[in-house]
């Protein structure tokens, strides 16, 4: 750090930005956001991921077509949950409260839990029970939260924190709080930021349809205020077992491998559909044959491991490369980590894993194939 500091100084250097500057993003968007000199801000600097240039796919979807990863498993706690939940923390501190509550298919309950514990809260999380990813649960359970697992689905379960919300002393934090799409609005700033303009198209996964509601505002903001020139065709895609806003109805027993986006009754309907309507964009089911498919490519062909519904984006776009117009930029959103869910990769892959290797060179050698 110092040597770069140093090096700087005589130009040797351009200045730019190191990670340690990086406030978090209420800091660094506050005057997008509805904060004040009044709200705590509790943060754990998330934010400003990587946008990650994808020439594999890119190559797949062909026609010069540039494709890039909006790889938001980098968070701090490993998905873009970490945006809103850094506004609906410091949101519900600013107001007092000293506890939250989140129904979550594991990714929300994982931030709840380390937002609110930072701000010195209770975290109260509502997960489905034996569909949530393995990292996820271990990541609200070390990060202090109350784990209560119902025997129903997530839709249950958000009917139900919803009362309690309603009914005691605690702040509710799904994305039914607005400050959650909020905090999440950023990633579009920071895509914008990256690219000097929206993307064409916009390829993200949709569960409770928060984040394509979040990402939509963000673009009009900023084109709003002249960050941008255009606005992104807003892609968004279900799991084919959890598809409602495909098929037009809720779906009672949501079922797909992406446990993320295994969803039913999607709470952001009516400002998903808006932004599907306002941006000419689309909603697609792809199948989970497909998702793992794309999740496998992103590792293997990007080095990008992220979670099963995050590859939903890359499914999607790849199911619709040939409408993908020439030399146009696509960013996909990768919504969260891979190892979160540990499982599903060692399940899935084509790697070879060799077992019960004799520890002599001979053998090592003979099963490298040399
Ligand atoms: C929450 C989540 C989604 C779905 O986002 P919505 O805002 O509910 O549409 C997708 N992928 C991952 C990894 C998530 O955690």
């Amino acid at each position: 750090m110092a040597l770069l500091q140093a090096l700087r100084r005589l130009g040797q250097v351009a200045p730019v930005a190191t990670l340690q500057d990086w406030p978090g993003l209420i800091e660094a968007y506050r005057r997008w956001l509805p904060v004040s000199a009044a709200t705590p801000v509790i943060t754990l600097r998330e934010g400003a991921t990587p946008l990650i240039p994808a020439p594999v796919i890119s190559e797949r979807v062909g026609r010069g077509v540039k494709v890039f990863l909006k790889y938001d498993g980098l968070n701090p706690t490993g998905s873009f949950k970490d945006r809103g939940m850094t506004m609906a923390i410091s949101k519900a501190k600013e107001a007092g409260s000293e506890a939250v509550i989140c129904a979550s298919t594991g990714n929300t309950s994982a931030a709840a839990a380390a937002y609110a514990r930072r701000g010195g809260m209770r975290a109260f999380v509502l997960i489905p029970d034996g569909y949530v990813a393995q990292g996820k649960l271990a990541q609200a359970l070390l990060y202090g939260a109350e784990v209560l697992a119902v025997k129903g689905n997530f839709d249950r379960a958000l009917a139900i924190v919803r009362e309690v919300a309603d009914t005691y002393p605690v702040t509710l934090v799904n994305s039914l709080n607005p400050y959650r799409l909020q905090g999440q609005k950023t990633a579009a700033f920071e895509v914008v930021d990256a690219l000097g303009d929206a993307p064409d198209w916009l390829c993200i996964p949709v569960g409770n349809a928060g984040n394509i509601s979040a990402y939509w505002m963000g673009f009009n903001e900023y084109r709003e205020a002249g960050h941008s020139r255009t606005l992104p065709r807003m892609m968004g895609f279900q799991a084919a077992g959890a598809a409602p806003l495909v098929l037009g109805h809720t779906v009672e027993q949501p079922d797909t491998i992406a446990t993320a986006i295994r969803i039913g009754n999607p709470v952001n309907r009516e400002n998903a559909l808006k932004a599907k309507a306002e941006s000419n964009g689309d909603f697609m089911a792809v199948t989970d044959a497909e998702i793992i498919d794309a999740y496998k490519f992103l590792g293997s062909g990007e080095g990008v491991f992220c979670e099963p519904a995050s590859a939903a984006s890359v499914a999607g776009l790849l199911k619709r490369r040939d409408e993908v117009p020439a030399g146009a930029t696509v960013v996909c959103v990768l919504t969260g980590n891979g190892l979160k869910d540990p499982t599903t990769a060692i399940e899935h892959n084509d790697s070879h894993f060799h077992t019960g290797i004799d520890p002599d060179l001979a053998t090592v050698a003979r099963v490298m194939g040399f």
